[in-house]
């Protein structure tokens, strides 16, 4: 093909089929295309196909298209103005391959759109020659577009937990196959039955895995009432640890500054299971417990708490706490209360670990690097991070499922015979088709892995 203007157009500088190049200009951080329309589309919008429309006037379009090499492309496109005989309109001709509205070609749109998951927005509308305001628009409705299509496999074991984003948010998992299902804006119960209230199979859902979290317990008495509740074992045991806190801060007020500085450091050590401890670390923690009484109470009562999880059944658990709880001295009740009003509101939720030991503990370095990341730099948007997450494709951890489903048998030659004559004999209602229950295998999203997710995470550019 030769162009109009000779040889220093590259005629596959577009390589867009419906344009023809007529002019190209490069200037350091731009390249300028002329161009024409192969062909336009005549038709009156409002006329419809009936219409007769002249050219009225030309018009040029500025239209940005796909950065190249570096530069950012601007595509000034020569377009008539048509004007219909019938309504007496004037309107712009619609080529195909152009949105104008945006005034980008269709391919750039959905190039931003891809490119909005992985970089920066700032950095997509500087490399196109756009304003950010225009790519976050185009972002918005690429993930309303995916989150249309994105269905994922209702878990067998659901998880719900929190993470802290400028305001707590729910994170919602799959605890059998260790996949994020998905993340909540905001926590309110309104927003967890509607989540809950949206996957499809509810009833595959057998046991439910959260912390002790009111709106949790409600919207799943409500939305999923077969379902059996445990409470997060790790939320609840951290509990004890919370006590012993509070008692060594409490100390403060007894002991001198320095005591009570030396005290402080070593507080992991406090916290740390007694069989845990290294002989040195065990004697630095016995010196603190033989010279402070209560301090020693509270790490035996804490001790003790623990050991309630090796428990091997809910009977026996709720024995264990029982007798636990009544040995707490009423000195050391008010640090202790949260434990014992956690055990009266979620006892249920809290026994039902002894029978069914899930829990959702795997999220915990997720929720730890999505923090991390939200945090860097400028930080991601919960929205692009949750979408990032959510339907970045190479984090799909996908399954393949034998459903069985009911199909139609079609007739044999002579059963349709047979069923004529059956007809003719004057029944005027044919049989019921027959069914036939077939095997079907059906690919499932699961949800994100969380461990090529964690990897994934640390090459995420950070917005600076
Ligand atoms: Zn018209």
């Amino acid at each position: 093909m030769l162009d109009p203007v000779g040889s220093a157009v590259p005629v596959n500088i577009l390589n867009l089929p419906g344009l023809d190049v007529v002019d190209f200009r490069e200037t350091d951080t731009e390249y300028h295309v002329r161009a024409t329309p192969k062909a336009i589309s005549r038709l009156c919008p409002s006329c419809g196909p009936a219409s007769r429309v002249v050219v009225h006037q030309q018009k040029t379009l500025f239209v940005r298209d796909l950065p190249s090499h570096g530069r950012a492309v601007a595509i000034h496109l020569d377009v008539p103005r048509l004007k219909c005989h019938d309504c007496v309109r004037t309107f712009t001709a619609v080529v195909p391959e152009v949105d104008a509205d945006r005034q980008m070609t269709e391919r750039l749109v959905k190039w931003i759109g891809r490119q909005s998951l992985e970089y920066p927005f700032t950095e997509i509308a500087k490399q196109v020659g756009i304003d950010e305001k225009t790519v976050r628009a185009i972002f918005g409705e690429y993930v309303a577009e995916l989150e249309k299509q994105y269905q994922r496999d209702t878990p067998v074991i659901l998880g719900l937990d929190e993470i802290y984003l400028s305001r707590p948010r729910g994170v919602i998992t799959n605890i059998g196959d260790r996949c994020l299902v998905d993340m909540l804006e905001n926590r309110y119960k309104k927003t967890i039955v509607e989540f809950l209230k949206s996957l499809p199979n509810p009833e595959r859902i057998q046991a439910a895995s959260t912390d002790m979290y009111r709106p949790y317990r409600e919207a799943i008495q409500e939305v999923l009432p077969h379902v059996v509740h445990v409470v997060d074992k790790y939320h609840i045991i951290r509990m004890g640890n919370e006590a012993l806190e509070a008692v060594r801060r409490r100390m403060k007020d007894t002991i001198s500054g320095k005591l009570n500085l030396a005290l402080k450091r070593e507080r992991k050590l406090l916290t740390m299971r007694q069989h845990e401890l290294s002989d040195e670390q065990w004697l630095a923690v016995s010196g603190w417990l033989n010279n402070f009484p209560q301090l020693k109470v509270a790490y035996e009562l804490k001790e003790r708490y623990f050991r309630i999880w090796d428990c091997e059944s809910p009977d026996e658990a709720a024995a264990e706490y029982l007798r636990w709880q009544e040995a707490i001295p009423p000195e050391l009740a008010k640090p202790f209360r949260a434990i014992t009003t956690a055990w009266r509101t979620w006892r249920k939720q809290i026994l039902a670990y002894f029978e069914h030991p899930i829990t959702n503990a795997f999220t915990e370095s997720f929720n730890a690097k999505i923090r991390k990341a939200y945090q860097e730099g400028n930080g991601y948007s919960f929205e692009v991070l949750r979408a990032k997450v959510l339907f970045t494709d190479v984090m799909q951890r996908k399954a393949r499922r034998v459903e069985q489903v009911k199909v139609k048998r079609r007739p044999r030659f002579d059963e349709l015979e047979g069923a004529r004559m059956y007809f003719n004999l004057g029944r005027m209602t044919p049989e019921e088709p027959q069914y036939d229950v077939r095997n079907v295998v059906k690919e499932v999203t699961l949800g994100t892995d969380l461990s090529t997710l964690l990897a994934e995470i640390d090459h995420w550019p950070t917005r600076c």
